[in-house]
């Protein structure tokens, strides 16, 4: 029989696929539902992911980049996907793999058309995005003439989409901010629909701007952090359930002296003896130095136990003082939403930060139970 590794993060997939349903329960029947698989589906394991939720019939995949996009491809996932951020040099992928890219710019449409003119390719999906204040990535209004006489004399593509996104959808106090994006969105398709005479799909809300603005679902929602069971409100977050639980185990246990130190640089010097136990995670895997020096902590039967001292690239030491333990029980980093979003408070960064830094180096272990 193979043994679990030491250090692994565990993915439940049936979590995500409650989430997922979960989702799809918030939104009209023939609202479709795209799920965000980008970064690794956030740091989870993008192919597993995705080959769950194509099972569940989610209709889109988005990804960042066309690698991952090809990755996905490679792996035997046939659904449709888009690419958020395409770069020039991956046309060729693009139509190798069929991945539909997202046009932000005049220069990326001027590539791309040229290319498909070039190899004789009409119709070639592709997806609008729009600027609506985010000033990230994507076309003006402005540009809403230049673009539409392009599409209609130039037929080497076919709009499947034309979206936006929003800036601050998990913060209420920028509702304001928010009501007027939606509507700065619905100006510009309203202009596009005058112009183009075939059906485009209409998507403007991530996972909070899902959550927290229902009237701004149109066709389709694009749902990333949350079906990992994380929505930025802890209201929202308690209806989701958690996917990922990052585990290791003690390697080591010290008997620390009073005055004698701990770690790199000292950066812990112990003011009683102090029991301290050695990890085998570090900022190499994804534990950020800022949990250092107790702003971090594991847990270890059932209890806190702090990060003693700097983090070291393959290893934490952590105050064990007073917790029944010995060297190769299991250490718990994060199992619940609740545990991953205090670590990110304590730290001044977020879960979506977090679970992406979980590196490739961490093996993912796929319960589907
Ligand atoms: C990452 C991303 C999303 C997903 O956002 P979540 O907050 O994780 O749901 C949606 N749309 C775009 C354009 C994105 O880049």
């Amino acid at each position: 029989m193979r043994e679990d590794p030491m250090t692994f993060l565990s993915i439940d997939l049936n979590a995500l696929a409650y989430n997922y349903h979960f989702f799809k329960s918030q939104v009209k029947k023939q609202t479709k539902v795209l799920a965000v698989i980008k970064a690794f589906a956030y740091g989870h394991e993008a192919v597993a992911i995705a080959k769950r939720l194509e099972k569940e019939k989610v209709a889109y995949f988005a990804v960042a980049y066309t690698q991952e996009g090809v990755n996905l491809r490679k792996a035997g996932i046939t659904i449709p996907i888009l690419v958020l951020h395409p770069q020039k040099v991956d046309v060729q992928n693009c139509i190798d793999f069929q991945l539909e890219p997202n046009i932000y710019s005049f220069k990326i449409l001027k590539v791309f058309q040229k290319f498909f003119q070039k190899v004789e390719i009409e119709q070639f999906p592709i997806h609008l995005k729009f600027n609506t204040g985010l000033n990230r990535l994507g076309f003006s209004e402005d540009d809403i003439p230049d673009l539409l006489s392009n599409f209609n004399s130039n037929t080497t593509c076919r709009i499947v989409s034309v979206f936006s996104h929003l800036v601050a959808s998990e913060d209420l106090k920028e509702r304001n901010f928010t009501l007027n994006q939606i509507q700065a969105y619905k100006n510009i398709l309203e202009k596009i629909q005058k112009k183009i005479k075939y059906p485009f799909i209409k998507h403007l809300t991530n996972t909070s701007g899902t959550l927290n603005y229902p009237e701004a679902h149109f066709d389709m929602v694009r749902i990333g952090i949350g079906l990992y069971g994380y929505a930025n409100n802890p209201k929202w977050t308690g209806q989701l359930k958690n996917v990922g639980k990052f585990q290791s185990v003690i390697s080591q246990i010290y008997s620390v002296k009073k005055g004698e130190s701990i770690g790199y640089n000292r950066a812990f010097i112990a003011k009683k003896e102090t029991i301290s136990a050695t990890i085998p995670i570090g900022h190499a895997d994804g534990i950020p130095r800022t949990w250092g020096n107790g702003k971090g902590f594991v847990r270890i039967a059932e209890q806190k136990a702090p990060i003693l001292g700097n983090v070291c690239m393959d290893m934490i030491m952590v105050d064990v003082t007073g917790i029944d333990c010995k060297e190769g029980d299991r250490v718990i980093i994060f199992d619940t939403q609740k545990t991953l979003e205090e670590l990110a408070k304590n730290t001044g960064t977020i879960s979506y930060e977090l679970l992406t830094a979980i590196s490739q180096r961490v093996p993912r272990i796929i319960v589907d139970k």
